[in-house]
């Protein structure tokens, strides 16, 4: 590195994100796409490309790939049709890879997201299906294959380079994950391997030099960060090859278009480190894969799609802040799943009060999440607790401590909870009583109030809230106490 300062420049990130398909099956043969009995145990003449053993597509990764295209608002091919893709691996049994070149299921897309420091928009260059490939385990001695991820369906989704920093790269990762999981397509659990995603970072450059010239912009070459399994670790390798690339030019003082590399991210060294620089476009030998059929259905299946599709997380999440007024923060927190939010929803209806339902779900998140899934209380329950909290019939204190906690463990209504435990609020001559007699206990503390310290009755309206267990209105009983004691409010 010198101590040259930083020329003027921008970061260029473009994504590629492989996402598994939540399929019972592979892509092209009836294998289960997971679960098996150990290594090798999912395999089939297809799938271990057998000579003769012939693919035959998965409807269910079609309809989830469709899905997903329109969810990301790609323009829908009305013929789509899968390509061969040459290379050798020792984990492509095949020597070709079935991907789609010519003809992905979706194109020209935009995705919506919150980005680091305010809203951002990514277009979706394409969508398309393709197999997943084997696995090459390396270890001292040898090099082992397991090809039970052999043919399994994946998802490629490609960006244009419109990402400006590496928050952003966070961001847009996050909100890509949140809407495959929305929309049912993916399960996307990235340290399972079913997310994966390849930066492409460069940076233009600004050279003084170029001012007379007119050529504002000069780019880096692009590196190809292969294969991150974290949103994390995108971000860091994004800002590594970011400063890497800078470092280079200011060590060289120029940089041109150069080749493309591919680089791999180390997380141990927490660097991204070369693998090999692609003098040309790779020649992959692109053939239409003969042993499958043109699908012409795209679009029928994309205005089914559409049709069945519900808000998407984004556009709930606005409306979540601009109608319900909810705080940013707290609508995305129920917008980071379709469960949660469709939940809130109900819960917020039950209550008509969505500001407040909001606040206790955000609140109370852990408890809440286990309620759905082991359904122990229902959105209406906690809808209608919230609103009798809301009108001041049953204590907020109590709600919270007691009869929500209760509901999670054990599933019983609030109702029961409150008539057990005598939880409805005090009525008027209960507080009044206890306000008394509280007064009449401290005459030391209602001598120091009168000389002047009217501080000190916050100590009787503890001792009030506590001889009334949290079923009286803090704001009544300090109107009460002082009244008594000063003679005012
Ligand atoms: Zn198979």
């Amino acid at each position: 590195m010198t101590d040259t300062p930083d020329p003027e420049y921008r970061i260029v990130v473009g994504l590629e994100v492989h996402a598994q398909l939540r399929t019972r099956t592979k892509c092209f043969c009836a294998c289960a796409a997971s679960g098996g009995d150990g290594p090798n145990s999912r395999t089939c003449p297809v799938c271990l490309g057998l000579p003769g053993a012939l693919p035959v597509l998965s409807r269910a990764a079609l309809d989830l790939s469709v899905r997903a295209a329109v969810a990301l608002g790609c323009r829908i091919a009305q013929h789509t049709w899968w390509d061969r893709k040459h290379y050798g691996y020792a984990d492509l049994p095949k020597g070709y890879q079935i991907t789609q070149h010519a003809s992905p299921i979706g194109t020209d897309g935009l995705l919506r997201f919150e980005g680091g420091d305010g809203p951002r928009e990514v277009r979706i260059q394409r969508v398309h299906l393709e197999e997943d490939t084997g696995r090459s385990i390396h270890d001292e001695e040898r090099t082992r294959l397991a090809f039970d991820r052999a043919g399994i369906a994946l998802l490629e989704i490609v960006t244009e380079p419109d990402l400006r920093t590496s928050a952003d790269v966070r961001a847009c990762l996050l909100a890509i994950r949140r809407l495959l999981r929305w929309i049912g397509v993916s399960d996307a659990e990235m340290e399972h391997g079913q997310m994966r995603c390849e930066p492409n970072v460069n940076l233009h450059i600004r050279c003084s030099a170029d001012a007379g010239t007119g050529s504002a912009w000069t780019p880096t070459p692009i590196a190809e960060i292969k294969n991150l399994n974290s949103i994390t670790a995108a971000a860091r390798a994004v800002d590594y090859e970011v400063a890497r690339q800078l470092a280079e030019w200011n060590a060289t003082g120029t940089i041109g278009p150069g080749p493309r590399t591919t680089r791999g991210w180390s997380e141990s060294a927490q660097r991204t480190e070369l693998q090999r620089v692609k003098e040309e476009a790779a020649d992959y030998r692109f053939l239409p894969e003969p042993d499958l059929p043109v699908v012409t259905c795209a679009p029928e299946l994309a205005e089914a799609a559409r049709a069945a599709q519900s808000e998407l997380p984004d556009a709930r999440r606005r409306r979540y802040i601009d109608d319900l007024g909810l705080p940013a923060e707290v609508a995305d927190e129920l917008t980071q799943t379709l469960a949660l939010s469709d939940w809130f929803e109900r819960a917020a209806g039950a209550a008509d009060a969505p500001r407040p339902v909001a606040a206790w779900i955000v609140g109370n998140l852990a408890l809440v999440e286990a309620a759905i899934v082991h359904r122990r209380f229902s959105a209406k329950d906690l809808g209608k607790l919230v609103r009798a909290v809301e009108r001041g019939r049953v204590p907020r204190a109590a709600a919270r401590r007691i009869i929500l906690p209760e509901m999670a463990r054990r599933g019983t209504k609030w109702r029961e909870i409150v008539a057990r435990e005598g939880l409805e609020m005090a009525d008027d001559a209960e507080v009044a009583a206890a306000v008394r007699a509280t007064v009449d206990a401290h005459p030391d503390l209602v001598e120091t109030a009168r000389a002047g310290r009217p501080q000190v009755l916050e100590v009787l309206v503890g001792d009030v809230m506590r001889a009334t267990r949290g079923r009286a209105d803090a704001a009544m009983v300090r109107t009460l106490v002082r009244g008594l004691v000063l003679g005012r409010p």
